[in-house]
């Protein structure tokens, strides 16, 4: 009899919660992935985040190999997956870490009724945060809404516990030996290679500590770009955590919020589909097709959006300050649905996570828990002469800024920030 460890979005080996309770189960383990095919399939077949996963799982399977064990790989669905996986071995227990999502927790409830009738048990373990589900509650047993009070109660929670490794990985003794067995490839998915640029994942203390200075300028890499580490699991929460306690609270607040957004998701998942504060799920948006182009291919004149558009689509990535200053301005300038954005960035973005991405478009357009005030609307030049003063962001992405072939400004300002208040009024007033 085996055990096995279900690797999702945790693909590293030290520091892993889960590994490290399957490896002390006291039953050989054998580590899995599965490629799911109800996630890829809706997918571009041309997908960075489909080829870092695939990089790592390969790095992952090329290392278990060499213990002498293996990884077993699925490319299909989860619970066809584990319907094979049962033929071909004896399996006990299954481990694995917890996952917040409105798909993963339907996908795990599938698994976990499909095991029970076998009488396996699955379980699931915190990894991807420090506080999860009702860790962290008011006084009267309710979830928080609103962030500062959540962190004040996360701060004073915290331990050193929490940030305490997993040792994982001085347990590989344990793993179940056996044969080798196919590593995967891009053509095993009908994927294309993605171009993608993942910064290392080194954290360097001076980075944090002038953090606070540095976090809110885009022409300085003044951030730590690990967003793509975290959500893929190849960096351990508790790790970067005990970094931050020891060189930028700034830093950890930011670790906070993510926190905060994945347990809005956990408590209140309809924010998955809908505004947090229903009244604004009447916005009379203009949602013009012609004027969300020119916001996704960053030409609609206001040089700091147009920058982190441009930014987004070559790499990826995009500082979080434009993150605000672009959602702002799909929503409020263009009175586009927020929606939208948030698909284009959740397309878009190598380090996309459905809860702060969530998080963040909602607070953008101001629909979300402890959002700004809808009659506060950012103006892009003020944020641009603030924190893009010398212009090296915008020359570095939008080179003919300046020139005649940079075009005029899609929407006046003024306008545009009067029509939005009164159209978010109008929504408001007759709920
Ligand atoms: P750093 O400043 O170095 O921060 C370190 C880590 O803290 C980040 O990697 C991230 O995990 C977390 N973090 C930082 N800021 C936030 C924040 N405001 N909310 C939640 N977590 C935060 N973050 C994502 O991880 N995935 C997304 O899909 C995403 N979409 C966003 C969409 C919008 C409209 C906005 C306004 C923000 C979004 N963010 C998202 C939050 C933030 O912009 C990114 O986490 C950050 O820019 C990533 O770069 P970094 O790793 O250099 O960040």
């Amino acid at each position: 009899e085996i055990a096995v460890f279900w690797f999702r979005r945790d693909l590293r080996v030290a520091d892993n919660h889960g590994l490290f309770q399957a490896l002390k189960s006291g039953k050989p383990v054998l580590p899995i992935f599965i490629f799911d095919s109800n996630i890829l399939n809706n997918l571009e077949q041309e997908d960075s985040r489909v080829s870092f996963i695939l990089h790592e799982v390969q790095k992952l399977h090329a290392f278990f190999e060499e213990q002498g064990s293996t990884l077993w790989i699925y490319h299909g669905k989860p619970v066809e997956a584990f319907k094979r996986l049962m033929k071909e071995y004896a399996v006990a227990e299954v481990f694995t870490n917890q996952d917040y999502e409105p798909y993963a927790r339907e996908r795990d409830k599938a698994v976990f009724q499909l095991l029970e009738t076998d009488g396996i048990r699955l379980r699931a373990f915190k990894d991807q945060v420090i506080f999860h589900k009702n860790d962290i509650l008011k006084a009267d047993g309710t979830p928080y809404t609103v962030f500062t009070p959540y962190s004040k109660k996360w701060l004073s929670n915290l331990t050193e516990k929490h940030c305490q490794a997993f040792r994982s990985e001085e347990l590989l003794g344990n793993l179940l030996q056996t044969r080798p067995l196919k590593a995967y490839h891009h053509s095993d998915l009908g994927f294309k290679h993605g171009p993608y640029e993942v910064p290392p994942m080194t954290i360097d203390s001076a980075l944090l500590e002038a953090y606070a200075d540095n976090r809110d300028f885009p022409a300085v890499g003044g951030t730590s770009r690990l967003g793509v580490h975290l959500r893929f699991g190849t960096l351990s929460i508790r790790q970067l955590t005990a970094l931050a306690l020891k060189h930028s609270s700034t830093f950890l607040n930011e670790l906070i919020w993510r926190n905060f957004y994945m347990d809005i998701l956990w408590h209140f998942p309809h924010v998955a589909d809908s505004c947090f504060k229903p009244a604004y799920n009447f916005i009379a948006w203009q949602n013009s097709e012609k004027d969300f182009a020119r916001w996704c291919e960053g030409t609609t004149g206001y040089p700091l959006v147009d920058a982190g558009m441009r930014e987004l689509k070559a790499t990826g990535y995009m500082h979080n300050r434009v993150r605000m200053v672009t959602a702002s301005f799909l929503c409020k300038h263009l009175l586009i649905d927020w929606h939208w954005g948030e698909a284009w960035f959740a397309e878009k973005l190598l380090d996309f996570e459905l809860a702060s991405n969530n998080g963040g478009w909602q607070w953008a357009a101001g629909c979300g828990c402890d959002a700004a005030p809808y009659f506060r609307v950012f103006n892009p030049a003020l944020q641009q002469q603030k924190f893009d003063p010398d212009f090296a962001y915008i020359k570095k992405w939008v080179p003919e800024f300046g020139s005649s072939a940079y075009p005029p400004p899609i929407v006046d300002h003024k306008k545009a920030r009067e029509r939005a208040i009164s159209v978010y009024k109008a929504a408001l007033d007759e709920r």
